[in-house]
């Protein structure tokens, strides 16, 4: 039996190589910005979603921004392997201050504080566990107003 509390029965992580090529996005907000129309993406892309060039350069997006929805679960179900020591999960809509808005859990902040409109800041944090036990980090947010 496992030390951990929740029993994984299948990988968390579809590809490894996929987890690889996506920790610049996950650690540091690092999306993509193209050349040619100065579209912004992320996550990361390698084909501009306004133009279809190819001709993208990484673009690190601000790690503050503001909350435009949030939603709480205080069960981990079927589809949330991986997450049931991190419960409540507070996932949210976050508008980045350059625009892009990312899905991402709030943390560490009393749940009457999470509302739309509150200004957030990114914090690196354990995300979910992954089939072999390990534990996956990446970007979450904290209420900082
Ligand atoms: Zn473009």
């Amino acid at each position: 039996m496992s030390e951990f509390q929740e029993q994984i029965y299948r990988h968390t992580t579809a590809s490894a190589t996929r987890s690889w090529r996506e920790r610049r996005g996950r650690y540091l907000l690092e999306g993509t910005r193209c050349k040619k129309c100065g579209a912004i993406h992320f996550p990361r892309r390698t084909v501009c979603s306004t133009c279809n060039s190819r001709e993208l350069e990484p673009c690190r997006h601000p790690a503050t921004g503001v909350i435009l929805e949030a939603n709480i679960c205080w069960q981990a179900t079927g589809v949330h392997f991986g997450y049931g020591e991190n419960i409540p999960r507070i996932s949210t809509v976050i508008q980045l201050d350059d625009g892009v808005c990312v899905l991402a859990e709030v943390t560490e902040t009393p749940v009457e504080q999470i509302v739309p409109g509150a200004r957030v800041e990114m914090v690196l944090r354990k995300l979910h566990r992954e089939g072999n036990s390990t534990w996956m980090y990446g970007y979450k947010f904290v209420v900082v107003s």
